[in-house]
């Protein structure tokens, strides 16, 4: 109706702005209908439904596909925060900094989790405090710091504006700001590392190898044993490095490289490392390569006992991984330091540490 009388009159500009005002009124925040859009998407296509995890319906509006297209990226912007938890998704808001938490584990641990997909905080507390699964406070120990539920409710911070309140163009900086790698850019990309093993760790830190916990036949009883000890559950923690066969070609290329890395869960372990081992300096480097030729040469044997029915011993892939990290440091050459000597003669490498230049011969 507006458009049709719109193309018959020339309006002047005022009464143009008021049709806007009053249509944005009636969407979103007026005085007269205030949020009736709003409430009216929440109660006739929400309903009690999580958002973030809606699926696009066959016939639906083309503005509510799009809404729906892009939930991912405003997710990315909502900060929940929690107060008697009754509206906040444990799995699904990002309540705990660094993003939804079911975007930060495996599929398997998410569903050997105690905790349903849409269960809400509220629903964890008991006398009057949080009351999280042991595996969970492993998982994620920032839980331990989150203040104790209160009374009063959920409440939402818009991330990119400093009120914390929408606005549109703190969100159009925000989408147009470059924004900062992952953690784990550096660990992973290191220029010490070989490629196929840069590869392999590239996956694991995603927790995208597809190890037994992700596969399809996970529910299958004895299926998702480990191909390495046979023992336990094959996943991303598992392997890297509390099972029996990986655990000690851990501990002693920790030994061998001269470093220490605390036991932990396998995403802890992630963020521990990249956050203690991004530097430019050799130390950091030479953690880097040892990481990632572990990770690959322990893949890889899982895999040839997983598909080709080929067994080597622990021996064999430690002499593997060293033999790989040794390789790679042969073609190297380093300033002098007390640690690069320590390298060369634990690694043998004659020619590792560039010797002092020469000073210039006298002329006489
Ligand atoms: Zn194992």
């Amino acid at each position: 109706m507006v458009n049709y009388w719109s193309s018959l009159f020339v309006l002047p500009k005022a009464v143009l702005a008021e049709v806007n005002k009053l249509l944005r009124n009636f969407l979103w925040s007026g005085t007269e209908f205030k949020h009736t859009g709003a409430k009216w998407v929440r109660v006739q296509l929400v309903r009690d439904r999580c958002f973030w995890t809606l699926g696009t319906p066959q016939n639906c509006s083309s503005n509510w596909k799009k809404i729906l297209q892009l939930k991912g990226v405003a997710r990315s912007m909502i900060l929940q925060k929690v107060g008697n938890g009754e509206h906040t998704y444990f799995w699904e808001d990002n309540w705990l900094h660094g993003g939804p938490l079911s975007l930060r584990v495996a599929e398997g641990f998410l569903q050997d989790s105690q905790i349903l997909p849409h269960q809400r905080l509220s629903s964890l507390i008991s006398d009057g405090d949080w009351s999280f699964p042991a595996s969970i406070l492993e998982q994620f120990p920032a839980i331990a710091l989150i203040a104790p539920p209160s009374s009063s409710p959920d409440s939402s911070s818009w991330i990119p504006s400093p009120t914390g309140s929408f606005t549109l163009c703190h969100t159009i900086g925000w989408l147009e700001a470059p924004r900062p790698s992952t953690i784990w850019h550096h660990l992973v990309w290191s220029s010490l590392s070989v490629p196929r093993c840069k590869f392999s760790l590239w996956l694991a830190v995603q927790n995208r190898l597809s190890t037994l916990n992700r596969s399809s036949m996970r529910d299958v009883p004895g299926l998702r044993l480990c191909h390495l000890c046979n023992f336990s559950d094959e996943s991303h923690d598992h392997l890297f490095f509390a099972c029996t066969f990986a655990r000690p070609i851990w501990v002693y290329l920790q030994h061998k490289s001269r470093f220490h890395a605390p036991p932990s869960s396998w995403n802890y372990f992630v963020a521990w490392a990249s956050h203690n081992w991004s530097g430019r300096n050799l130390r950091c480097a030479m953690n880097r390569l040892t990481l990632s030729s572990a990770i690959n040469k322990i893949w890889e044997e899982r895999n040839n006992r997983a598909f080709r029915n080929q067994k080597s011993s622990q021996m064999v892939v430690l002499r593997h991984i060293t033999e790989l990290i040794r390789q790679n440091l042969l073609s190297r050459q380093v300033k002098d330091s007390p640690f690069a000597r320590k390298l060369a003669l634990h690694w043998d490498l004659p020619s590792f540490v560039r010797p002092p230049a020469k000073p210039p011969d006298l002329i006489v």
